[in-house]
């Protein structure tokens, strides 16, 4: 794209996290650029010194003031429609990059004429993670790159080259796992404390399921849940694992690789405490954690919904 004709009007899509504002910034930085090469920006001249300083005058960025949900209209009137027709500073575009998840249709369509006909030299990056919430009429107007999900593997290489080199290689395989490929989530799971606890919670619930007594599940364990319900995905998911864990063991002996691998030694001991267990038992408690998933999205009430999965995994684990 670089080195060829450059569409001026590109809309970065993909989930929260995988990338976009990083991707987006070095399109922009190569944009802008005095010496571009097919892998971007040079990082030598004077337009990428100003653009690493953050002063960089030919790139302006929108997004939403502080607590307010949609970029004002008059700093896109003021900042962009009557700043198009001005010429670049120091490169020889300029680069509008706006964060279109925050645009309201009134504004939208205030863009309209600039993205059909930008003006020579002005580049568009639009940034958005629910393209359902733009105009048919932007969507035809722009060129669409779509960031996808990356492996388990290249979220641990980009996890240790963002200096998580020194956690150690059990917390980054877990993280990049949990990830489903999203680098941002990768990131900040790596530094969430509280992430950890829920992690060490739920494996320890499942280790100590079957010695539990109905009041530690229906009163103690239901109020974890329901302190915690802002994350239940999370919750429901760690579950998943830890029970999938006890069926790959259960399946395969000790030769199966483990999503919590660095507690292979606590889910074997678990297993020999636990003769009677069979795959029909971890199937029928991974189902459980499913209806209580299906149950939340028709609005089930949260405590009755967890109790009852909880009370049916307590029954299939106490084997
Ligand atoms: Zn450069």
């Amino acid at each position: 794209m670089l080195k060829g004709t450059l569409a001026q009007s590109f809309l970065i899509t993909g989930a929260p996290g995988i990338g976009k504002h990083t991707f987006g910034n070095e399109l922009a930085k190569a944009v802008l650029c005095h010496e571009p090469t097919e892998d971007g920006c040079c990082g030598k001249c004077p337009s990428c010194a100003y653009f690493d300083a953050g002063t960089h005058p030919d790139i302006r960025r929108f997004e939403a003031p502080k607590g307010k949900k949609t970029i004002k209209i008059e700093d896109l009137r003021s900042g962009l429609i009557a700043d198009e027709a001005v010429n670049p500073q120091i490169s020889k575009n300029k680069v509008y990059i706006i964060n279109a998840d925050q645009l309201a249709d009134v504004s939208q369509n205030l863009l309209l004429k600039s993205l059909e006909e930008p003006p020579k030299g002005v580049e568009f990056i639009l940034l958005c993670s629910d393209q359902s919430k733009l105009l048919g009429t932007i969507l035809s107007r722009v060129t669409v790159l779509s960031l996808h999900p990356y492996t388990s593997e290249e979220i641990e290489q980009i996890l240790k080259r963002s200096g998580k080199d020194d956690a150690s290689e059990e917390k980054i395989e877990f993280c990049a796992e949990f990830s489903s490929g999203i680098p941002g989530k990768a990131l900040s799971l790596m530094e969430d404390e509280e992430f950890s606890q829920e992690r060490e919670h739920i494996f320890e619930l499942v280790m100590d399921m079957p010695k539990m007594s109905y009041t530690d599940i229906l009163i103690d364990e239901v109020s974890y849940w329901n302190d915690n319900s802002d994350r239940t995905d999370e919750l429901l998911l760690l579950l998943q694992w830890t029970l999938g864990d006890i069926a790959t063991l259960l399946a395969s002996a000790s030769k199966g690789v483990l999503k919590n691998q660095d507690k292979k030694d606590k889910l074997i001991s678990f297993l020999s405490d636990a003769r009677g267990l069979t795959l029909i038992n971890i199937s029928n408690a991974v189902n459980a954690v499913t209806e209580f998933s299906k149950g939340l999205k028709v609005n089930v009430s949260y405590d009755a919904a967890c109790s009852s999965m909880l009370l049916k995994i307590h029954k299939e684990l106490k084997q």
